[in-house]
């Protein structure tokens, strides 16, 4: 096995990575289980992987435990490889601990047995106490004597994550491990086992199909969609600064609409949006990502626009609007505002925003090359002389 973090952009004191993929590739003949990911997590993050069902999650899991062989990179834990094209390291042997979404514990066995089944290269009372540890951590120590089936599933899980633990893994993997919980019990479990995590240092990967889970929890969230990790970013910049049309649509709720960057300022459909710095040379077509909190209405007679939806939320009303060119965006509204269908409303963005852009599929920070069409050689077009160009969005 070969050290790694040996590389010239990590100096000799650089962390070694607690798990690292490159370019790992899973096909299923020929459909896709994971296309070539790359995925560099550090010792103590706890990282979400959220995608739709299908997108390739487990797999991902399957192929860091050793339950499947990559066809294609490289995977290393805490430094070691464990899968490459010469190698493979069986899952008992690569520091990884698993929790599934049915806990999977083994129903002849207690509690204490199921902690300490994978403890077998310690002595008999190194198991012992190891055990005692842990129930202690996940506060169970109690029902240590008890059976599976004599357990609540919040109770299930805890020992389920506690024989993850045990064996001191470098990366503790869970698979959609709050789902089988009911909706009550889920929250408290999550805070739990979120809290045991943190408070060992362990290095997590998260699977969750829920958005709110995905953010609050990850110090990082992965985002799959058909095999591929389209964004791996802090919760905060996935939500505002989504890397893909896929991940704006699928991390919260977004609208799209064609908008056009002329001279650093952005305009669509409902006026302008904001401006665009760094842009000033620009004159492209681009589609603005505006999420319902960026969405401001003002009940307006004579405008085009019309509440086409209402849906009262809790906290807050959410307004679906039609514009005039039939394409609708949505609005939340504090919980005491509510525009009746049909009500005209004047669309604006809130202050302050300053919205994600695509060009296709893909968001842009920076002017595509192809559409600096206004530099001092370019032709002028038709547009804004350059004096009367806002340098702030007028609010
Ligand atoms: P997720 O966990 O994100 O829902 P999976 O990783 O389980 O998705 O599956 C990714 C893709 O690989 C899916 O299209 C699935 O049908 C396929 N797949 C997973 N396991 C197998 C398998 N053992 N044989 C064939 N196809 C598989
Ligand atoms: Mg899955």
């Amino acid at each position: 096995m070969t050290a790694r973090a040996e590389g010239a952009a990590s100096g000799p004191e650089a962390p070694v990575p607690a798990l690292v993929l490159e370019g790992v590739t899973k096909r299923y003949g020929s459909a896709r289980g994971v296309e070539a990911a790359d995925l560099s997590i550090r010792a103590g993050e706890l990282v979400t992987l959220i995608g739709p069902s299908g997108c390739g999650k487990s797999t991902t899991l399957r192929l860091v435990a050793g339950l499947e062989r990559p066809d294609a990179g490289t995977l290393s834990v805490a430094g070691s490889v464990v899968a490459d094209a010469r190698s493979f390291v069986n899952p008992e042997r690569r520091r990884v601990g698993l929790v599934f979404q049915d806990h999977a514990l083994f129903p002849h066995l207690t509690v204490a047995r199921n902690v300490e089944f994978g403890l077998d290269r310690l002595s008999r009372g190194e198991r012992r106490s190891r055990v005692g540890e842990l129930l202690d951590l996940v506060q169970l120590a109690h029902l240590a004597e008890r059976y599976p089936h004599e357990l609540s599933g919040g109770e299930q899980q805890r020992v389920a994550l506690a024989r993850a633990l045990a064996p001191r893994p470098a990366v503790v993997l869970l698979d959609e491990p709050f789902s089988s919980l009911d909706e009550s019990l889920r929250a408290q479990v999550r805070r739990d086992t979120v809290a045991t995590l943190r408070d060992t240092g362990t290095t997590g990967v998260l699977v969750t199909h829920d958005q709110t889970e995905a953010l609050s929890v990850g110090t990082r969230v992965v985002v799959m969609n058909n095999g591929v990790i389209e964004q791996a970013d802090a919760p905060e910049v996935v939500f505002e600064r989504p890397a893909s049309r896929f991940v704006a649509s699928f991390m919260g709720d977004a609208d799209f609409l064609p908008a056009h960057v002329h001279r650093a300022l952005l305009t669509c459909e409902i006026g302008i949006v904001s401006t665009v710095p760094g842009w000033a040379d620009s004159d492209v077509d681009v589609d603005v990502v505006l999420r319902p909190h960026e969405v401001a209405l003002r009940p307006a007679p004579d405008a085009p626009a019309r509440v086409s939806s209402v849906e009262y939320h809790g906290a807050f009303v959410l307004h679906h609007v039609r514009l005039a060119s039939g394409r609708t965006l949505r609005s939340w509204q504090p919980h005491d505002v509510r525009y009746p269908v049909g009500t005209a409303v004047a669309v604006t963005v809130a202050a302050g925003t300053s919205p994600t852009l695509l060009v296709g599929d893909r968001a842009v920070t920076s002017p595509p090359a192809d559409s600096l069409k206004l530099g001092s050689s370019a032709p002028r077009e038709a547009g804004f002389p350059d004096d009367t160009v806002p340098t702030e969005v007028p609010r």
